[in-house]
């Protein structure tokens, strides 16, 4: 489900990865903490944190591209996640939907693809102390509502 590899650009004149919209997943485990990706300094918006996520395949819901990036690029088992609603970011002409997910444990993690540095358990106070990639800046306040 590669199809929807490339950029696009948005109604709002972004230009945005994901012809087909772009899908991450932001899970949570007890603490709480949620699970978030340190993005290479060379990738777009590199050196941020934000939530493992990618482009949608044309014929994947926002769920399964969420779901199956996330296990490409931190190694989890997604069938171990509880999926609990999603928020839709919709720019006009593309949009990103955040799968928020719950986990029973901070499930083991690992960076699996060269886009990102690290990924890691973050206390959900600690998570605007970091950098945040601008997309997920905006919509943190309104998902920490919905934990
Ligand atoms: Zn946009």
């Amino acid at each position: 489900m590669k199809d929807g590899d490339g950029w696009t650009r948005c109604s709002a004149g972004h230009d945005h990865w994901g012809v087909y919209g772009a899908a991450g997943l932001l899970l949570v485990a007890p603490g709480p903490a949620v699970l978030l990706q340190h993005r290479a300094i060379w990738s777009h918006h590199g050196d941020t944190w934000g939530v493992p996520g990618g482009a949608r395949g044309s014929e994947e819901s926002p769920v399964q591209a969420a779901l199956r990036e996330a296990s490409e690029e931190t190694g989890l088992d997604a069938a171990t996640v509880t999926v609990l609603g999603e928020l839709v970011d919709d720019h006009g002409g593309w949009s990103y939907t955040t799968v928020l997910a719950r986990a029973q444990t901070e499930l083991p993690v690992h960076a699996l693809d060269r886009e990102s540095t690290d990924v890691r358990w973050v206390p959900v106070e600690g998570v605007t102390g970091l950098p945040l990639h601008p997309g997920f800046a905006v919509t943190w306040p309104l998902l920490r509502t919905r934990l």
